[in-house]
């Protein structure tokens, strides 16, 4: 068998590899084995690439590639070792900007050493792919930039609202169109030029202009896109493994972005077009009137005489990493014979299944947990609900107030039930920079402080209690 055979067997094997991992991290329960298929796929991909160039380059050339990869994986290793949960998002959005810039670095390199052996059309799908593959590239580049710096709120989160944006975008794309046209007729430095600061200029405005209750969708978004910008790497270095994981990228997250539009309810074609963010209500409406205190004793109290109690745990949770008092909190009520429930919106915390992740290494039963469309009718017969550091996926102005940003995202119907206490560290405004007015409710009451210090008072609250409300028995629901 030749090296290229056999390297391009062990493409299969990994592009095999790699849907596997896919399938494993569709589900909690396999997701770490997906991560293990993933890994494995990426072992086979990258010494069979090195085995396939080790034919063409110099000893030199070789070690060179062997010790930028082993620089590559060691700090791969060391920031998922370091990176907190809740800074996952910006650590995504930064790997993705790498993503882009390599497929612009892979584009003009297409250029600068075109094959000796093509000529007539053949040449010109090869110019066209040059194009294509710096234009996705450095869209995803400028884009997962701008995304870091605004899920690390180095940048402010509301929209960049430029006038006649929506113009600026198109005539970007055409002027993209018009430059390909002219580059594959005759490729030259300054049109290639032209096109990458084209693309990063649009990259960088598409994000800006979107505001920060819809950066769940851009996250996926530009996940997608730098699926795309590695095909079309793949294109031009006649790397099929490149191609086929560069599509699993792209179409997976493609989906997901479409998933997570129809979570917000937003049009998927106005989110790729940058066409969120209304700026007049992006701003802290204020405070909307009196609000009502609680101490954890009292919550204690309240969660002893109560026969329902649903979690909807948020971003804060995660801050405060209260998720094993939560959980403990969760048996302790069981065991008085409470019914307690979670309910997850789809973009609590920053990443998608974000709440899912912390709970179940918290190990809270699965059969608690339990998604916005299968609980939101219960909350109207519920004693109580702790809203643990979430906030604008219980904002009943999503519902209420037509122009607020969120309007007709839908969330938790948390003021439907008796009883709502708020746990968050002041009345200040969650990610999308709107105002509650969940928190000037009747029904609701604020425990201030971190989460998991509250969640804990209320555990030695709750064991100075009386006897349970009820016996364990029949306590599995
Ligand atoms: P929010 O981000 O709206 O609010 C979180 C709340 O937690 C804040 O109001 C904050 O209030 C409170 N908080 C922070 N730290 C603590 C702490 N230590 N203890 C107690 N409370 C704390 O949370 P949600 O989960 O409701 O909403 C998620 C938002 O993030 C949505 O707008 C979503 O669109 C966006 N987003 C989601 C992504 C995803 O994929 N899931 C990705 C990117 C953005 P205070 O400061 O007063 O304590």
């Amino acid at each position: 068998m030749t090296t290229d055979t056999a390297a391009q067997a062990a493409y299969v094997v990994a592009a095999l590899l790699f849907i596997l991992s896919l399938a494993g991290l569709s589900q909690h329960r396999t997701s770490r084995s997906g991560v293990v298929w993933g890994i494995a796929g990426m072992v086979v991909a990258l010494a069979a690439t090195v085995g396939l160039a080790s034919r063409s380059i110099s000893a030199t050339g070789l070690v060179l590639i062997v010790v930028a990869t082993a620089v590559g994986a060691g700090i791969g290793l060391w920031r998922a070792k370091v990176v907190e949960m809740t800074g996952m998002p910006e650590l995504i959005a930064i790997m993705h900007s790498l993503v882009g810039l390599a497929a612009t670095f892979v584009g003009w390199n297409g250029y600068l050493d075109v094959d000796a052996e093509l000529s007539g059309s053949l040449l010109g799908i090869h110019h066209a792919e040059v194009f294509i593959g710096v234009f996705i590239g450095a869209v995803t580049f400028t884009g997962s930039v701008v995304a870091y710096l605004k899920l690390s709120a180095r940048i402010a989160s509301r929209p960049l609202t430029l006038p006649g944006k929506h113009v600026l975008n198109i005539g970007a794309l055409v002027a993209f169109v018009g430059l390909t046209i002219a580059f594959v007729a005759r490729p030259n430095m300054g049109l290639l030029i032209a096109v990458t600061v084209v693309a990063l200029a649009l990259g960088a405005h598409l994000v800006a202009s979107i505001g920060g209750g819809d950066m769940p969708v851009v996250v996926s978004m530009l996940n997608s896109y730098s699926g795309w910008a590695a095909a079309a790497s793949g294109f031009l270095l006649a790397n099929n493994l490149l191609i086929v994981t560069g599509a699993l990228v792209g179409s997976s997250g493609a989906y997901l972005s479409y998933i997570m539009c129809k979570a917000m309810n937003r049009s998927f074609i106005s989110v790729i077009a940058g066409g969120f963010g209304t700026p007049a209500a992006a701003a802290d409406e204020g405070e909307q009137g009196e609000h009502r205190e609680i101490s954890a004793e009292e919550t204690a109290e309240l969660l002893g005489n109560a026969t329902s109690v649903i979690i909807t745990p948020g971003y804060g949770m995660a801050v405060a990493q209260a998720q094993y008092p939560v959980a403990e909190l969760a048996r302790k009520l069981r065991e008085r014979g409470v019914e307690v429930r979670f309910g997850i919106h789809p973009v609590a915390g920053r990443l998608p299944g974000h709440m899912n992740v912390l709970l179940a290494e918290a190990n809270v039963p699965y059969d608690i947990v339990l998604e916005m469309d299968e609980i939101n009718d219960d909350f109207a017969a519920t004693s109580v609900v702790l809203v643990i550091g979430a906030n604008d996926t219980v904002n009943p102005a999503a519902t209420d107030n037509p122009s607020s940003p969120i309007a007709g995202m839908p969330v938790l119907h948390v003021w439907e039930a008796a009883n709502v206490v708020v746990f968050k560290r002041s009345m200040a405004a969650g990610y999308a920079g709107v105002q509650n007015p969940l928190f000037f409710r009747e029904n609701t009451q604020m425990l201030f402080g971190d989460a998991k210090q509250r969640v804990e008072d209320i555990l030695r609250g709750l064991d100075t209690l009386d006897t349970p409300v009820r016996e364990m028995a029949g306590t599995s629901r």
